[in-house]
């Protein structure tokens, strides 16, 4: 059984009068409990044409490799977002040069935003979501070992464009699972 955040009542699934799918609804004061998706900002951090990865330190996917990304949070934008995760979770300062890639996650409720970045001094360490952080050229990326769809989508769209040295936004739907990423 679920609770109203509001009154503390008791929760029923009913689709409210007017909408088209079901919502958790207060049977005490009528209050919609609305579940919409959430939106993950995040940066892929170059420095000296490497890019920055860091190591889970938290579930899911403990031990892999993911670009520095997390929610985003009220009251501050998209790459504000971008910015205070990889200073969370790699101890790094960027400068943004430019939106990148967008992916839909629609079976979890996701929205992936990942700017394309340049790292400040190249200086960076490891926060505390993090076991260590690490710079990686295209020959080195731990292909075997990335965390989420979205990491390993991002690095082939970005040493893709390195071939042309051209960075257009990339958008795109994403499954769940690393081996079926359409
Ligand atoms: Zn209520």
């Amino acid at each position: 059984m679920s609770f109203c955040s509001r009154c503390g009542h008791p929760t029923t699934s009913k689709i409210p009068l007017g909408d088209h799918q079901v919502r958790e609804v207060c049977t005490s004061c009528n209050t919609i409990h609305y579940v919409n998706p959430k939106v993950i900002c995040g940066a892929l951090v170059i420095w000296e044409n490497k890019v920055l990865l860091c190591r889970r330190a938290i579930e899911p996917r403990y031990g892999l490799w993911t670009l520095p990304a997390g929610y985003m949070e009220l009251l501050e934008t998209m790459a504000e977002g971008a910015a205070r995760e990889t200073r969370e979770e790699a101890e790094a300062n960027i400068d943004i040069e430019q939106l990148y890639c967008m992916y839909d996650i629609p079976r979890i409720g996701q929205i992936y935003v990942l700017f394309k970045a340049q790292l400040v001094d190249g200086k960076f360490g490891a926060g505390e979501e993090t076991i260590e952080c690490r710079l990686f050229g295209e020959q080195d990326i731990p292909w075997n070992d990335l965390a989420f769809p979205s990491v390993k989508r991002t690095l082939e769209h970005y040493f893709a464009d390195c071939q042309n040295n051209i960075f257009p936004i990339h958008h795109e739907a994403l499954g769940t699972r690393l081996d079926h990423t359409g």
